[in-house]
């Protein structure tokens, strides 16, 4: 199997390529803020808690996401493999990760961590706001504290892949066919 962490900061372009990957090596694409919305628009109890949240630009609870995951996991044993896109998102996430997988003898392949500068991410979520009207990406303040949190919360989950010598890089900058052959390329090599 082919288990792919996509990893980056609110407006790398993780949505955009996951898209792409899926397609190309089919896998099956879990992004937990994709679930999150659904369930938010389904208006389910776990929808409405997990909105107090995505509102203020702060993480879900950790036992929220790892559960749903779990459960999409198990509804897809039979697949070429996964793309993680928005999870892990703390090191509480990625062990639980980890012990998910090695249950199933189906570890991690590679994390490919989007690099972008914070201006662009800024730039990228505003318009993505306006296009889509997601009202989480169209406040800067809520931006600037999803970006706070991804430093403080989510970057060090990149340390955690590096120790088992997963983690690669990838320039985020560019067009979209640009970063989609640069992960290509570190896919292939993984
Ligand atoms: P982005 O990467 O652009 O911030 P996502 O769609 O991945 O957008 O996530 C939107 C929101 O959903 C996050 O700001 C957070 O509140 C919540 N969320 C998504 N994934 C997780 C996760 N793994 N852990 C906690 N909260 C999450």
């Amino acid at each position: 199997m082919l288990n792919i962490v996509l990893f980056g900061p609110p407006g790398a372009g993780k949505g955009t390529q996951a898209a792409k990957i899926i397609e190309k090596y089919q896998l099956v694409h879990l992004s937990t803020g994709d679930i999150l919305r659904g369930e938010l628009a389904a208006k389910t109890t776990l929808g409405v808690e997990a909105k107090k949240y995505m509102d203020k630009g702060e993480l879900v609870p950790d036992e929220v996401v790892i559960g749903m995951i779990e459960s999409k996991i198990g509804q897809n044993t039979g697949s070429k493999g996964f793309i993680f896109d928005g999870f892990p998102r703390t090191t509480a996430q990625a062990e639980a990760l980890d012990k998910m997988l090695n249950k199933r003898n189906i570890p991690i392949t590679v994390m490919l961590s989007l690099e972008v500068e914070k201006d662009e991410l800024v730039k990228r979520l505003l318009g993505r706001g306006q296009d889509s009207g997601r009202s989480d990406d169209q406040d800067v303040s809520i931006i600037e504290n999803r970006i706070k949190v991804y430093n403080s919360e989510t970057a060090p989950v990149k340390g955690f892949y590096e120790k088992q010598g997963k983690l690669k890089s990838i320039a985020g900058m560019g067009s979209i066919d640009e970063i989609f052959n640069r992960l290509c390329e570190a896919i292939d090599k993984a």
